[in-house]
């Protein structure tokens, strides 16, 4: 059985405003899970319902099977880690791990122990004497987890941990809260716009746009399984390129010129599809040097733009007037301004319903 269940859930905020609509999900004890969208999709409303800081309008929440809808966050045994980490400013490290416990009458030795064993697995041990304000802001964002992960409970919840911290410690944190959920097995939901964060952290994924799931699953499939434009759009860094064009005579016509679907697409979506219009899609990474391989497309672009990254070079280019992205190895990087050639492998093209973005099979 899942250790925790969100049947239909829903929120309508009191001014009316349908935040989510019609949430299932089952999380699995040790899980770590990662609600991800854009800004405003609903993923801070989704975890203030699972937290109990919120009430869910329509649905069923359970927690270990038992129905929690109704149970205040306390009883919920959750844990919470805000945006803004809040910590005690005139508490040092320790007293601010140790608040908590002591809130709740803890024997001294017994959170003794807990604050030095928290401290030691977030490298905390030798700032336990310091206030907050000589920390750096990961040290704080490490105090401000280690808050929640002293207490034994059985979810912890992160909403937008990491959007505090600069670049360098947001990657830094990102391996070190995997790292702490290896040790702990605690199950966790984590909050984020980020698709990296989202990518390197979760178990699973859900993806979330304007209050809807749109899907669910292991990094890996929704990077090479996307169910629609957006997931495939959302998913991946520089995003998916979509080229919109239409099947006509069998083949893809589009402002860059044409190409023969049936390779990619198969004859009989080929067929389904003539007259209709449609949304060829390829990821930035996906594009291979000309020549280099053989049941692949071969197109011509107009290079504008190179980024040279280190490890890549981003290639911004016009496609007869479709903007495309495409990453290539450094040591390749084409001249801008000058038309460059390139491939993209059969098997390495997406299709899209242009009207109902969903993908094509
Ligand atoms: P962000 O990444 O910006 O935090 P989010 O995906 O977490 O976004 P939510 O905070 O869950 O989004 O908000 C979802 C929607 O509900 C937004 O359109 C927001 O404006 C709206 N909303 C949030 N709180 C309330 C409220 N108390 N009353 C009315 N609408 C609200």
């Amino acid at each position: 059985m899942a250790y925790l269940t969100l049947q239909g859930i829903n929120k309508v905020y009191p001014n009316g405003f349908h935040a989510v609509h019609d949430f299932n999900l089952e999380i699995q004890k040790g899980e770590f899970i990662v609600f991800v969208g854009p800004s405003g999709c609903g993923k801070s409303t989704t975890l203030r319902m699972i937290a109990g800081l919120e009430d869910i309008s329509k649905g069923d929440f359970f927690i270990d099977g038992v129905r929690a809808n109704e149970k205040g966050p306390r009883e919920r045994e959750i844990a919470m880690v805000f945006q803004s980490y809040a910590l005690y400013p005139h508490m040092s490290v320790y007293d601010n791990l140790a608040f908590g416990l002591t809130l709740q009458g803890v024997d001294e030795e017994v959170i003794e122990k807990k604050v030095l064993a928290t401290a030691k697995i977030l490298g905390l041990t030798d700032y336990l004497d310091r206030k907050p304000r000589a920390l750096s802001g990961g040290q704080r964002q490490r105090v401000a987890v280690g808050r929640a992960i002293i207490r034994k409970v059985g979810v912890f919840l992160m909403d937008e941990p990491l959007s505090n911290l600069d670049a360098k410690q947001r990657v830094t944190m990102r391996s070190e809260i995997t790292q702490i959920h290896r040790e702990t097995k605690a199950t966790t939901i984590y909050v984020t716009h980020d698709q990296t964060e989202a990518m390197t952290m979760a178990d699973r994924i859900v993806v979330m746009k304007d209050g809807y799931i749109q899907q669910v699953g292991t990094p890996r499939e929704l990077y090479f399984d996307p169910v629609n434009m957006f997931v495939a759009g959302f998913i991946g860094e520089p995003p998916m390129n979509f080229i919109e064009g239409e099947i006509k005579g069998g083949k893809f016509v589009f402002s860059g010129g044409e190409i023969e679907a049936s390779a990619s697409l198969g004859a009989e979506n080929v067929a389904k599809y003539e007259g209709k219009p449609i949304v060829m899609g390829f990821r930035p990474e996906a594009i291979k040097l000309k020549g280099s391989e053989e049941n692949a497309y071969s197109l011509e672009c107009m290079v504008e733009l190179t980024e040279l990254l280190g490890d890549n070079t981003n290639v911004y280019a016009d496609l007869n007037g479709a903007r495309v992205i495409l990453k290539v190895d450094p040591h390749f990087t084409p001249e801008e301004d000058a038309p460059w050639a390139f491939e993209i492998p059969h098997k390495s093209v997406y299709w899209f319903d242009k009207e109902t973005e969903l993908v094509i099979k």
